[in-house]
C-alpha cells in the first residue's frame, strides 16, 4: 500500500491522447474534470495535422485552442507532447516545435507519447518489444514500422532531445484499472531504450469510451480504492462527445470519483514522481527486471489481441461504429 499525500487512499489519472480533440469537443470534457477536481494530463500537437487522411484535431497554432490549453494548464492540468504534430516532421521542425511548446507553455514537456504512424516516433512499432514478441508484432502489424526518432542517421532523429527533456514515456498496457498492481516497477528504466529515453510507465488500456466503460465502473473504482492502487488510464477524450453530449457513463464515473475524498487526482508526472520516490525508499530496482519485462510484454500483447479479436472493443472496432461517426468535432460548428 502506498502512503499517498494528504491521507489519500488511491490515485486515478488519465493520459489523454489528443487525436480528434478540437476546442469544441474537448473543452466540455475538461470543464467536467475541473468541476470534479480531477487534474489529468493532456497531450498536444504544436503544428497542424499533416496527414489529414489519417488523423485530425486542433493544434497550438489555433489561437482559441491555445488559449484553452493555457487556461487548463494554469488550473493544474499537465500539458504534454504527442509529437510536434501528426504526420512527417524533420529534425529542424521538431526542434522549432519544442521551442514553440516551451515559449507558449512556459516549460518543456515532461511526457511524450508516440502518435500513430509518425516517422519520428521513438522506439516504436516492434521496437516496443524484445525477443520473441518483437517478431510477432512485426508479423502481425507489418506496416506499423519505419519509425526512426531514435536513429541518428534519420532526418526524423530527435532522440537526444527526447533524452534531455522527456522524463516519462509510455510503453506496456495493462488490462486492469489498477495499473500499479500490474506493473509495480513503474516508473522504471529499461536498458533496451536507455540511450534516448529516461523513465517508462504503463497504462490501463482504454482507448475509447467502450473500453473506458469496461475498465472504469463503480465496482472497479471501489476495488482500486480498497487495493490502494494507482490508475493511469490512457484514452482519447476527443471521442467522448457524441451528438454534442458527453458520454453519459464517463460523466457518471467522473462525478463518482469526484465525490470520493479519498482519491488523489493529479497529472501523471506528479503521480510518477511520487511512485519514483516510493521506489527509492523501498529499494525497488530502478531497471525493470528481465523476467518481469517478458511477462508484461506478453500481457500487453495479449490485451491487444483480446480486444481486437475476442472482446471487440478496441479502436479498430470503435472507429467503425456510429458513436465514432457521430462524434462532435469542429467541422460541425
Ligand atoms: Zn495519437
Amino acid at each position: 500500500m502506498f502512503k499517498f499525500p494528504n491521507n489519500k487512499k488511491f490515485a486515478f489519472t488519465i493520459v489523454d491522447d489528443t487525436d480528434d480533440a478540437y476546442l469544441e469537443n474537448i473543452k466540455p470534457i475538461y470543464d467536467l474534470l475541473a468541476e470534479n477536481q480531477i487534474k489529468v494530463t493532456k497531450t498536444v500537437w504544436v503544428y497542424p495535422v499533416r496527414d489529414e487522411q489519417a488523423s485530425k484535431g486542433d493544434s497550438l497554432s489555433r489561437a482559441k485552442y491555445l488559449e484553452f490549453i493555457q487556461d487548463i494548464q494554469k488550473n493544474g492540468f499537465e500539458i504534454s507532447l504527442h509529437n510536434v504534430g501528426s504526420g512527417s516532421f524533420v529534425r529542424s521542425e521538431i526542434i522549432d516545435g519544442l521551442n514553440v511548446f516551451e515559449s507558449k507553455l512556459a516549460s518543456m514537456p515532461r511526457v511524450h507519447i508516440n502518435h500513430s504512424y509518425n516517422p519520428d516516433n521513438i522506439y516504436c512499432g516492434s521496437k516496443r518489444f524484445s525477443f520473441p514478441f518483437n517478431y510477432i508484432v512485426q508479423k502481425m502489424y507489418s506496416n506499423y514500422s519505419n519509425f526512426s526518432g531514435e536513429i541518428v542517421e534519420s532526418e526524423h532523429f530527435w532522440g537526444d532531445l527526447h533524452k534531455k527533456h522527456i522524463d516519462f514515456s509510455r510503453n506496456y498496457e495493462v488490462d486492469d484499472i489498477n495499473t500499479s498492481k500490474k506493473n509495480p516497477y513503474m516508473p522504471y528504466r529499461d536498458k533496451q531504450y536507455d540511450e534516448y529515453a529516461n523513465y517508462w510507465f504503463s497504462s490501463t488500456f482504454a482507448s475509447n469510451q467502450w473500453m473506458f466503460k469496461k475498465q472504469v465502473n463503480k465496482m472497479s473504482i471501489d476495488r482500486l480504492e480498497n487495493e490502494g492502487g494507482v490508475c493511469i488510464l490512457y484514452t482519447h477524450l476527443g471521442y467522448y462527445m457524441v451528438d454534442g453530449v458527453i458520454d453519459p457513463h464517463f460523466k457518471k464515473m467522473i462525478e463518482y470519483l469526484g465525490s470520493k475524498n479519498s482519491g488523489w487526482y493529479v497529472p501523471v508526472s506528479t503521480v510518477l514522481d511520487f511512485l519514483n520516490q516510493n521506489k527509492k525508499s523501498n529499494n525497488i530496482s530502478e531497471y525493470i527486471p528481465t523476467y518481469f519485462k517478458k511477462w508484461i510484454e506478453f500481457r500487453s500483447l495479449w490485451t491487444r489481441i483480446k480486444y481486437r479479436y475476442f472482446v471487440k472493443l478496441d479502436d479498430f472496432h470503435f472507429k467503425k461504429s456510429n458513436s465514432y461517426d457521430k462524434r462532435t468535432d469542429s467541422i460541425n460548428q
